[in-house]
């Protein structure tokens, strides 16, 4: 009888256990519903929905040259599938298991009727335990314990597929609304190639100049990490396909990183609200009100007079995605210098990046903010225009913030303060040894 994949972050045809599993059962349809219910607040954000538009039209085009097809619908998905699945006399509904908590309410409330096959993650992280079978909090005792389950399976390779003679009605993509239009802002998005071509292309671009990663992974200037992250988040490639890749030039390092990937699905497995409530609030007393939004929209158009917070913020705007050390520094900027509650900063990344995925972000915003359960003190304060000069920002300044093109090496870190910034470069919103002051008072004052 026929079967019916249910796609969601998965969205590949190799490695894929769900749609495999189907096809040795009978002939296989794939459905993608465009949910804006289920997620709530969640729901794809702006620059992940230009994504999805490319992305799926990549994955109909796979499943057709299989000899499948992709069914698209709108709607709450506990109804559309079974819709769905009814239309299509459905054997069997198959769908890859995902950790975000509305997703996990949707799969059970689907219970029996939505068969569960692991594919998001290197190993399935609720069967990971400390020796007291509790889920583990910190990530060093996790990735030991990960550690211990590696290698993961070979992955699949994508399986021959027949289509039933009936298909169900489908969507036309152009009416699921997903591109930009006016104003049409993602002209700097060309860079990214979404679906599993673009994804198998960018990880040969990265095995290339691998045996960089561990001495430039910190260095923005530099494009030394996989860019993967997106292509990671939609599915398009699998964790288990990118480890065994990595396995052949010095691939450890990077390996250590994919895990954290796998321990926030671990957390947010335990701790479903990570994205909502702080971990260990530190009863610190945020600022409100006109001037803190003041900051946080300068924070958000990167004009706060810091140039390595601007140029990340402004790389995420264009680009929809932010290099790993300017994401450490403009969050720890919004929390620690701003004195803004993380949340705002972790809403605006959701809206902004093409790799914004639930538990990455509001685990990683949480370790910044000081109120994770692994995460560093709120009383150890970045100094931004330090990490500008340790980690060499110089060129990636000159390439994010235009105004600040000219400078040289010695002046571009700390333009003000050398005296050199041009007119048109904002004032710092506050002052480095300002900033550390008020948040650390903040912080003795914190919960009186
Ligand atoms: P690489 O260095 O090449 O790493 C390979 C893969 O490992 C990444 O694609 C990613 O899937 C995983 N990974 C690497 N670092 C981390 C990490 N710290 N936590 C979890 N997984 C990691 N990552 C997201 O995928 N989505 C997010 O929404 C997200 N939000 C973040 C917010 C903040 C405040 C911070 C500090 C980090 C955030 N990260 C997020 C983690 C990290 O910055 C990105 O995964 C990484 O920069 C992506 O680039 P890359 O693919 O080149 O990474």
């Amino acid at each position: 009888s026929p079967q019916l994949v249910w796609f969601r972050q998965d969205l590949r045809t190799a490695d894929q256990p769900a749609l495999t599993a189907a096809a040795e059962k009978g002939p296989v349809v794939g459905l993608y519903v465009l949910d804006d219910d289920t997620p709530g607040k969640w729901k794809v954000g702006g620059a992940q929905r230009w994504w999805l538009h490319h992305s799926l039209a990549a994955l109909s085009d796979e499943l057709e040259k299989l000899g499948s097809a992709l069914i698209l619908r709108r709607g709450r998905s506990s109804k559309v599938v079974r819709e769905v699945a009814e239309e299509l006399g459905a054997g069997g509904v198959h769908a890859t298991r995902h950790y975000e908590p509305w997703w996990r309410e949707a799969e059970c409330e689907h219970g029996d009727f939505v068969i569960l096959h692991d594919g998001d993650v290197l190993h399935e992280p609720a069967s990971i335990r400390s020796g007291a079978g509790k889920p583990f909090k910190i990530y060093g005792p996790f990735y030991r314990a990960l550690e211990s389950h590696m290698p993961p399976p070979r992955p699949l390779p994508a399986p021959r597929l027949t289509s039933p003679s009936k298909l169900p009605r489908s969507d036309k993509l152009a009416d699921f609304d997903l591109l930009p239009t006016k104003p049409d802002w993602s002209g700097g998005f060309s860079e990214w190639e979404p679906g599993s071509k673009g994804a198998a292309k960018q990880l040969r671009r990265f095995l290339d100049h691998a045996s960089d990663y561990a001495s430039s992974r910190d260095l923005p200037a530099v494009d030394a990490t996989s860019r993967l992250s997106p292509h990671l988040h939609h599915g398009e490639i699998s964790p288990r396909q990118l480890w065994h890749e990595l396995g052949r030039k010095g691939g450890e390092k990077i390996r250590r990183e994919l895990a954290w990937r796998d321990f926030s699905r671990h957390v947010a497995l335990s701790d479903p609200d990570v994205g909502e409530k702080s971990q260990r609030p530190i009863g610190l007393r945020t600022r409100h009100g006109k001037a803190a939004d003041a900051d946080f929209a300068a924070w958000t158009r990167g004009r706060t007079g810091y140039p390595l917070v601007d140029a990340g913020m402004r790389q995420l705007w264009h680009s929809g995605w932010m290099h790993n050390r300017a994401r450490l520094v403009t969050a720890s900027f919004l929390c620690k210098h701003l004195l803004l509650d993380w949340w705002r900063g972790a809403d605006w990344f959701w809206d902004c990046l093409v790799d914004a995925d639930y538990a990455n972000n509001s685990q990683n915003w949480q370790w910044v903010a000081g109120t994770g359960f692994d995460s560093q003190p709120f009383y150890r304060i970045m100094a931004p225009l330090g990490q500008s000069e340790k980690f060499d920002a110089a060129d990636y300044i000159r390439q994010w913030v235009p105004e600040l093109a000219r400078l040289s090496d010695a002046d571009i870190h700390d333009p003000w303060g050398r005296g050199a910034a041009p007119s048109d470069y904002p004032e710092p919103l506050i002052g480095h040894r300002e900033a550390r002051e008020r948040a650390l008072e903040a912080f003795r004052k914190r919960g009186s």
